[in-house]
């Protein structure tokens, strides 16, 4: 270790407990992610048991021209949490209170470093939920899943992580500690501070104290698993359902036929609950609170849907282990690393243009790539498509920004969005422009340099 790194553990050792510090050897016994290999590299790992901590780390990294690179659950997909030999992580890890759940007022008060599944499972014991849900639930902390704006399987009933978020505690990179921890559902007095951190994926400050809307805990679940045989139906479909279920639609995602093939045989787990052949998949879910109508409506709208002539097939789950099952075969997308590299993509888009889009594309890529298979699924529901790009390992270098360009560049024309909801990290930030305009982008850096003038938070994410 260089001297300079010594007296930098020594020198943050002194300002928090020394077990709260880790050197660069100890950071290094640590992975970079949880679905990743390498090791995690920095100066230091600095772990604050309180916001008072994050503060005095913040403010003594400022005094010192070192940058800090904030820290959650390590489930990112984009870069965005990336650490160099010379910079410090400042890990939430130690701040994982549950202060306050509020039956009520329906909101719970959390800490930063609390974990998304922790909160669901409290939130439970009181009859209410937290909705945001996704894969990793049991890494992400609800502190990242702000930073990043996370979305997930049900933003089409209750929104991003945006949306669930009533008021934050945010530390600027000077150490001041911004307390905006509002609990109102209301509350339109002039700019809403939190908005600016949420998604800014910790370069704008660090979150460490969030209030989170709960909800009522739906008390019924009814889910079906469809197929389409063309892209039309499948958004009259998705038309079909919301009108008809009366605000209880709680998913709709839809998965093109190579992606329903892929998590439906070997090595999958998977059984295809419908044959393999058709164009579309669609997974549809209804949470409601009345067990003795909500399913008979459920039926009742699939049922009208066949009659109009939307489905080509369709099972309906019969229990609680079918809605599993069901959700498994979304949720397999790991089967995207067999026999291959793939490159991962969430794009937005309108509804109207994805057919187009997606056959453009496919066209586009069998012209540039020999060998390579592309996988379709995704939040349809929202305009949301995940494209999963596989190509041989040892081209994957060389190839990546191939695809990359032939993924972004057609979205320009409608600003169709780079990221749906990974963020942007270091992955996409040289197509960020196709998403944002000039003016947008300046924007964004004027309130980089007004907030953090000596760039010591999370520098290069996001923005250059
Ligand atoms: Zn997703």
């Amino acid at each position: 270790m260089n001297q300079v790194a010594t007296e930098l553990v020594a020198e943050l050792r002194n300002l928090l407990d020394p077990a709260a510090v880790l050197d660069a050897a100890e950071t290094a016994t640590r992975p970079a992610g949880i679905w990743r290999g390498d090791a995690l590299q920095a100066a230091a790992l600095v772990r604050p048991r309180s916001t008072e901590e994050v503060a005095a780390v913040l403010r003594w990294c400022q005094q010192n021209a070192v940058t800090v690179v904030p820290q959650g659950g390590l489930t990112g997909l984009v870069h965005g949490a990336d650490a160099g030999p010379d910079q410090v992580i400042l890990s939430l890890e130690r701040m994982r209170t549950i202060e306050d759940i509020n039956p009520q007022q329906r909101t719970a008060t959390v800490q930063a470093g609390v974990v998304l599944q922790a909160l669901q499972e409290a939130a439970e014991t009181q009859k209410l939920m937290f909705p945001l849900d996704l894969g990793a639930r049991g890494s992400a902390t609800l502190g990242g899943a702000a930073a990043t704006n996370a979305g997930g399987n049900r933003v089409i009933r209750y929104g991003m992580m945006r949306d669930m978020v009533l008021g934050l505690e945010v530390v600027l990179a000077d150490g001041t500690v911004v307390s905006a921890l509002n609990p109102l559902l209301k509350n339109n007095t002039g700019y809403d501070l939190k908005q600016l951190f949420i998604g800014s994926e910790g370069t704008l400050g660090v979150i460490t104290r969030l209030v989170l809307r709960l909800r009522e805990q739906p008390l019924t679940h009814s889910m079906a698993f469809v197929a389409i045989d063309s892209f039309a139906q499948v958004s009259q479909f998705l038309r079909h359902m919301d009108r008809n279920l009366g605000g209880t639609l709680s998913a709709f995602e839809v998965m093109w036929r190579d992606f329903y093939a892929l998590v439906t045989s070997p090595p999958a787990a998977g059984k295809p609950p419908i044959p393999q052949d058709y164009l579309f998949y669609v997974l549809v879910e209804s949470q409601g609170a009345d067990p003795e109508l909500d399913p008979a409506r459920f039926e009742r709208c699939l049922a009208s849907a066949w009659e109009a002539g939307l489905l080509a097939d369709a099972v309906l789950a019969k229990s609680e282990a079918d809605c599993q099952a069901f959700w498994a075969l979304r949720d397999d997308v790991g089967q995207v690393l067999n026999g291959g590299a793939p490159i991962i993509f969430d794009i937005s888009l309108p509804i109207g243009e994805m057919e187009q889009y997606t056959q453009a594309l496919a066209a586009s890529l069998n012209a540039k790539l020999e060998q390579h298979r592309l996988w379709i699924f995704g939040h349809l529901g929202d305009g949301n498509l995940h494209l999963s790009v596989q190509v041989p390992l040892a081209d994957y270098e060389r190839l990546r920004p191939v695809v990359e360009q032939a993924v972004y560049q057609p979205l320009a024309p409608f600003r169709g969005s780079v990221s749906a909801e990974h963020g942007i990290g270091l992955e996409k930030k040289p197509y960020l422009g196709i998403s944002r305009s000039e003016t947008e982008l300046a924007l964004m850096h004027t309130l980089k340099q007004a907030l953090d003038p000596g760039g010591i938070l999370n520098p290069g994410k996001v923005l250059s």
